[in-house]
């Protein structure tokens, strides 16, 4: 979880930054962060897909962290949306922790 919130501080991402890793047995999968607003089409990645996306396959039966800093950089709630946890679920993704 440390490093899920040191990553958050990594995000592009003005008013929300998020940061999640991927873990298995104590062994760092992935990592990823939420994206900056593309100017085409204003989507956003959401820092679970995104270090879903870098795992794929091997995102199965891993543990997710996934932390939150306000903009005032302290911690805050990321419990993962509706449309990430579906895709958790989908990628066999075992536990979720999160700020
Ligand atoms: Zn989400």
């Amino acid at each position: 979880m440390k490093l899920a919130t040191k990553i958050a501080h990594r995000s592009e991402f003005p008013v929300y930054r998020h940061g999640a890793v991927l873990e298995r047995g104590g062994t760092i999968v992935a990592l990823g962060v939420n994206s900056a607003w593309k100017s085409a089409g204003k989507r956003s990645t959401h820092a679970e897909v995104a270090a879903l996306m870098k795992a794929g396959k091997n995102s199965h039966g891993c543990d997710l962290y996934v932390a939150r800093v306000n903009q005032a950089g302290e911690p805050a709630l990321s419990r993962p949306c509706p449309a990430c946890a579906s895709v958790l679920k989908t990628y066999g993704i075992r536990n979720v922790y999160h700020t």
